[in-house]
């Protein structure tokens, strides 16, 4: 029997378990997850109202209940246990872990908090265990979003959409709370370069226009552009910024809709300087003006002269999150870990044995679910023609490891005990016609497995 450890429990895990199964049945694959429970970003990452998104979930749970499938949550390599440790143990070692930083933003008179993070944000709303419920009190009126991707989008629509739809999510109760008593009344969205360029997709970017009782705004004079600017958007390859702007170009002709709920306006080539206060304490947010410069596909974006002033009292920096190597293994990561079709490389450029990477880890943080699925699959290939180079770990290494980590801090959450807490969750959802309700706090999911084991099923997660 061979066994491979698995170091990252989401898309991209479950993708390379389901590709290295299908090449050999007799291998067993044990997935190592840091969250006591598994499926990573598409359940802590696709927003509560993409359920749709979530599909793929239910492909994954049906990967991890084959024989020889193992799940091995609430272990984090590089505090539970090394990655030396998991080397010596394991033939080969294939590291999913997702990209866990990210990009820094730092704006000059910022007070302590009012410049939080996308992932803090994503985290909150969709359950990570033990973010602190009031982590996000949404008691200000203006929130600044920065970045022009999805992710930003995600934020700047789950701000805006109405309690009542959210409600019918599996958004963290921690966080309906919050939204249900929410202040917020103006939520911009800043890009430093222009529409052409921005990230988002049509279809995310698409919803912003549907949301009820939203006033939603563009300016006219940012969707003017500039020669290069209008040279990109003729590409072939621009079809996705074609369909934006023709959206957008709609939206600003619209008239602000009377009595709306929020407003949401869209800006372009903007860059946050500093924060001031008025002279009655409020915030504001001063911003460059950028105009973009270069030649069509090279042009970067430039300061001007011109300043703008926007009430603001929180920014949600949504610019995009970074990999980083795991401890005990320094490697520099621009924008994955150094590799070659998923053989990890050291610094030397040469393989590292037995040790490989798929999904974010390996191509930076790009990309859409699926795309995780080739990605593994050409890890997977290399595996498989590495094999008969692999070392062979003493027989009982594996049995030790498990052995001690059963008896560190926290037994380790497994399969059997996750299709308990999956049962329920969606139990407690459907008594309140949602999908399910979340474990977001670690003691309750424990407590739960802790009476399941001594055989008092719970009713349902509260
Ligand atoms: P992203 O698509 O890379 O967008 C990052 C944004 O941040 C870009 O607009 C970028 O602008 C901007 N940015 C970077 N550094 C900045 C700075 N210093 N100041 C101002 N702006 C800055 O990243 P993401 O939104 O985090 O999404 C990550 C991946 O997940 C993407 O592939 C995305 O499509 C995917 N995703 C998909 C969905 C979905 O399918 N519904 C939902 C969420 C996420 P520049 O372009 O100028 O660098």
């Amino acid at each position: 029997m061979t066994a491979i450890a698995i170091v990252g429990a989401g898309p991209a895990g479950f993708y390379a378990a389901e590709a290295l199964k299908l090449a050999d049945d007799r291998l067993d694959i044990h997935l190592y997850d840091r969250q006591p429970v598994p499926f990573g970003l598409t359940r802590f990452g696709i927003a509560p109202d993409h359920q749709r998104l979530k599909a793929p979930a239910q492909v994954f749970q049906r990967i991890g209940s084959q024989p020889g499938v193992r799940f091995i949550g609430d272990v984090e390599v590089g505090r539970d246990l090394g990655l030396d440790e998991l080397r010596s143990a394991y033939p080969a070692v294939l590291l999913t872990h997702g990209a866990q930083a990210d990009e820094d933003l730092s704006i000059a008179g910022a007070a302590p908090g009012q410049v939080r993070a996308a992932r803090e944000l994503v985290s909150w709303y969709n359950g990570v265990p033990d973010v602190p419920a009031g982590e996000f009190d949404l008691q200000q009126e203006n929130v600044v979003v920065i970045g022009n991707g999805n992710v930003a989008i995600d934020i700047a629509r789950l701000l805006c959409r109405p309690v009542g739809e959210l409600a019918a999510t599996d958004v963290s109760d921690r966080a309906l709370a919050a939204l249900a008593n929410s202040r917020v009344r103006r939520v911009h969205l800043i890009g430093r370069r222009g529409p052409v360029q921005a990230k988002f997709t049509t279809r995310e970017l698409r919803e912003l226009g549907e949301l009820p009782g939203v006033d939603l705004r563009v300016d006219q004079a940012a969707l003017q552009l500039g020669a290069a600017c209008q040279t990109e958007l003729a590409h072939p390859s621009a079809e996705a910024a074609q369909r934006n702007l023709e959206l957008m170009r709609g939206w600003a002709q619209r008239q602000a809709g009377a009595g709306a709920r929020r407003e949401l306006q869209l800006h372009f080539g903007l860059v946050a300087e500093a924060f001031e206060q008025d002279a009655q304490g409020q915030s504001h947010l001063l911003l460059r003006r950028m105009r973009m410069d270069g030649a069509p596909f090279a042009q970067s974006p430039r300061p001007t002269d011109e300043q703008v002033r926007l009430r603001c009292d929180l920014v949600i920096a949504s610019i995009g999150f970074r990999v980083t190597s795991l401890p005990g293994l320094d490697l520099r990561c621009a924008p994955g870990l150094p590799n070659d079709q998923g053989r990890v490389l050291g610094d030397d450029g040469m393989p590292l044995s037995g040790l490989y990477v798929a999904g974010w880890a390996k191509r930076g943080p790009s990309g859409v679910l699926g795309t995780n699925r080739g990605c593994a699959q050409e890890t997977v290939q290399s595996m498989l023609a590495d094999r008969s180079r692999w070392r062979q770990p003493p027989q009982d290494a594996i049995a030790h490891l498990l052995a001690r980590l059963s008896g560190g801090r926290m037994r380790p959450v497994a399969w059997e005990d996750w299709l308990l807490l999956d049962e329920l969750e969606r139990r407690a959802g459907s008594a309140q016609g949602r999908p399910r309700v979340k474990f977001d706090e670690s003691a309750a999911l424990r407590d739960a497995l802790a009476r399941a084991v001594s055989g008092v099923l719970p009713a349902a997660a509260e």
